[in-house]
């Protein structure tokens, strides 16, 4: 079976056929590293990771490349405002970042890349730019001509911003020969951080990053490129205008996959709604496999609107699949036909809903068999830890009312029983009563 992508440069469902042989580099426009992460990131990356993890189950020999923006106007913002280095910001922001990639099982990025570390990649597509005419140089920087592209829009389709592009004040300067004209090298304010050049002592601009990144580590053209759906324009428009005028090869990227935004109660997040979600909030009050879920049952192009009901009922309905999942034994061989089913989903552009409904039907079908094996297999691809038995730690204390509850339950002693059992609710623990004895559980989150 073939896998059909639908590709943002072309507007359509394409089979999916790599430049060389079985390999994919895929580059995903990271985070800045300003402040917490939040349910937009994990969105977008859960459903990245998802792309990668399925690559990898089609047997793609799959290079997942991803920057971090570790130089920005909001990280130095951040550091003055809060009498701190930029890069102490950068450390504590990044760090954080991965960590919480790691509690979401986000674990198929190869590698992270700073932007930091490619200064002298940036600086030496910043030149070529000067050199090839495209680049010029007004007082706070230099910046890319763009009536010298006439290629210029071929991804968004169009020219002009909308309301929700997502743009950087470090693009603007009335100097500027046209409207749309970004920056590629900004000279630095004193107690900005500075890199200091024959170009002139400045730092990087927001596009130039990803493309120096990419051409390091996958040279002019590569498979992939993925983002959210508000870095269509300009970011990675003005990433195919500096690659392509560079290297003077097209396509830079083959294959452009968008995901969808996150609303939230019908609305954007953002932080002056007070609606904003961290993902360490959330994780407070849900398991990262919930999460997970929520995030499959949705189609990645398609916008998510997020609710505390809509993760209400994640949640339950996770709760369910878990359950019965966790109680099933290891027996046959892998059931190819539900394989097939959930391949034909995901192979239509990575229908995650519809792919889940088929291990739905799996886990339901009293007649399938391999059933352990076969979700061990597509669960590989959701990373929702399925048949993963949890141990926990019970305390001592709660050991002591289990056992009181176990001797009230010999004695027939059921009122005794049932009130230990709510005391043990209280705590945050459920008993459940086994042929092999009493066995505890945290009650779900
Ligand atoms: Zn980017």
């Amino acid at each position: 079976m073939s896998l059909k992508v639908y590709n943002t440069l072309t507007r359509k469902k394409e089979i999916f056929k790599p430049i060389k042989d079985k390999n994919v580099k895929m580059f995903v426009c990271g985070p800045t590293v300003y402040d917490y992460s939040h349910l937009g990131h994990a969105k977008t990356y859960i459903q990245f990771d998802i792309i990668a993890r399925y690559f990898r189950f089609k047997n793609y020999k799959l290079f997942y490349l991803e920057n971090i923006t570790d130089i920005d106007d909001k990280i130095i913002n951040r550091a003055s405002k809060e009498k701190i280095s930029w890069e102490k910001v950068r450390d504590t922001y990044e760090k954080c970042f991965l960590e919480d990639m790691k509690m979401l099982h986000v674990n198929s990025v190869d590698k992270y890349a700073r932007a930091t570390n490619y200064i002298d990649n940036i600086i030496s597509q910043v030149k070529r730019l000067i050199e090839k005419g495209y680049a010029y140089k007004i007082s706070d920087g230099w910046y890319f001509d763009l009536s010298k592209d006439e290629d210029y829009g071929k991804l968004a389709k169009r020219k002009d911003l909308k309301e929700n592009d997502s743009v950087s004040r470090i693009d603007e300067n009335k100097e500027k020969r046209n409207f749309g004209d970004f920056c590629l090298w900004k000279f630095s304010k004193p107690g900005e951080p500075v890199w200091k050049t024959d170009i002139g002592d400045g730092r990087p601009g927001w596009h130039i990053e990803d493309t120096a990144i990419t051409e390091k580590e996958f040279g002019p053209q590569y498979d992939l490129h993925g983002g959210g759906i508000d870095l269509i324009f300009p970011h990675h428009e003005a990433e195919i205008a500096q690659m392509e005028s560079i290297s003077g090869k097209k396509p830079l990227v083959k294959y452009w996959f968008h995901t969808g935004f996150l609303n939230i109660n019908k609305n954007k997040m953002s932080k002056s709604l007070g609606n904003f979600k961290t993902i360490r909030d959330l994780l407070k009050i849900y398991k990262p496999e919930v999460i997970r879920y929520l995030v499959i049952s949705n189609h990645y192009r398609k916008p998510l609107d997020f609710s505390d009901d809509v993760l209400e009922n994640a949640k339950n309905s996770y709760n369910r699949l878990k359950n019965i999942c966790s109680e099933l034994e290891e027996e046959g061989k892998i059931n190819e036909k539900y394989i097939e089913e959930f391949e034909k989903e995901m192979d239509d552009d990575f229908n995650t809903p519809n792919a889940l409904q088929v291990l739905w039907k799996l886990v339901r079908d009293k007649k399938a068999s391999g059933k352990y094996k076969t979700i061990k297999k597509i669960d590989e691809v959701f990373g929702l830890k399925l048949l993963e038995k949890e141990e926990i730690a019970v305390p001592d204390d709660i050991l002591e009312i289990v056992r009181l509850r176990d001797v009230a339950r010999a004695k027939k002693d059921w009122k005794e029983s049932d009130a230990l059992r709510e005391v043990l609710k209280k705590e945050g623990y459920a008993v459940d009563d086994t042929p092999e004895g009493t066995k505890v559980k945290l009650l779900d989150k």
